[in-house]
């Protein structure tokens, strides 16, 4: 990339950022460029700053459901906005770097119930737009009321939820798009039994996924009528290992990381994964990842 152009140079931006700091899963290359903008007004100059040199970009939000497989030259965007609620009766506005997992925990405490599926999953709710992240028969477009987002063109936009704009773990927020808030409309529930579901859902996370070691969540898409966790633990795959990268044998649809994984190890083990699982029951897994860069 060439110098930066005037306009963006005053928005915080850091270079050379390892990803194994970035995600959590912490394989892959680095950041070459991540700017930090503080408000819309920075987001907004960037995108069309980027549109007007012809640079492409990528969005980050916590790092929790990327697989990053070599450097990334393009420039990152990662928000820094203010983290602070908006509250209107049942009406919760959260800026698109808000933490997920504390979203769900304030508004349990306010007493309101609809995010209590939510209180295991990390990353940020920008992402969680973005993947229409969802648990339990769950998903954020039931209780989503509004959303505001910068569209590829730059534009800013406010939209109402639309059921041709989501489906499982997909948006139409694909790239290019910077989802800056949403609002979820919740209903009044009994504080305590609402704060009981969340510890009992964090419980059973607990209880069932391998939380001490880095990873990506789930891995794989559930295929149409079948759980990707089961078949591959019925391919016998829990524990198989490629370096320090391990199918967990706690659930098999996550794959951890020891420490030292690379990039390599863990593309070499997805793989792996896939065709285990292909040429056993015929079944192709498709990330529920995202995948950035390649292998060389
Ligand atoms: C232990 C664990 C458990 C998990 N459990 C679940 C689960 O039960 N259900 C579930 O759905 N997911 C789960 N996940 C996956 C992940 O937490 C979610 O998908 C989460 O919503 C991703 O948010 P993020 O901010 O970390 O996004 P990132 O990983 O940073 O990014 C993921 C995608 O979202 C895009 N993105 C991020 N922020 C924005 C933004 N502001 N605007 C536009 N695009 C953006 C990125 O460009 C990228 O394409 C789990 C992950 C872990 C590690």
């Amino acid at each position: 990339m060439t110098s930066l152009p005037d306009l963006i140079k005053p928005i915080p931006y850091r270079e050379n950022i390892s990803f194994s700091k970035l995600t959590t899963l912490g394989v892959g290359g680095q950041c070459k460029l991540l700017f930090e903008p503080v408000d819309e007004g920075q987001a907004r100059s960037l995108v069309k700053t980027f549109i007007r040199e012809g640079w492409s970009y990528r969005i980050l939000g916590g790092g929790s459901n990327l697989v990053v497989l070599s450097d990334i030259d393009e420039p990152v965007i990662r928000l820094n906005f203010k983290k602070e609620l908006k509250v209107r009766g049942r009406e919760i506005t959260a800026p698109a770097n808000y933490g997920h997992i504390r979203l769900s925990q304030e508004v349990a405490l306010q007493g309101l119930s609809g995010m209590e599926y939510a209180s295991g999953i990390p990353g940020t709710t920008g992402g969680a737009l973005h993947m229409n992240a969802g648990a339990y028969g769950r998903e954020l477009v039931q209780i989503l009321s509004r959303y505001r987002y910068i569209n590829p063109e730059g534009d800013v936009i406010d939209a109402v939820p639309d059921s041709s704009n989501f489906g499982y773990r997909w948006s139409h927020l694909g790239s290019g798009y910077v989802a800056l808030n949403f609002t979820v409309c919740l209903t009044p529930g009994d504080t305590k039994s609402i704060q009981a579901e969340v510890e009992s859902n964090l419980h059973k996370r607990g209880s069932s996924q391998p939380l001490s070691k880095r990873n990506a969540g789930c891995i794989f898409k559930n295929p149409e009528g079948h759980s990707a966790g089961r078949l591959i633990d019925q391919a016998g795959l829990k524990g198989y290992r490629v370096g320090d990268a391990e199918v967990s044998s706690e659930h098999a649809n996550f794959l951890i990381n020891h420490g030292k994984a690379t990039a390599q190890e863990f593309y070499d083990l997805m793989i792996q994964v896939q065709s285990k699982v292909q040429s056993r029951y015929g079944i192709t897994l498709e990330p529920e990842v995202e995948v950035w860069g390649n292998i060389n």
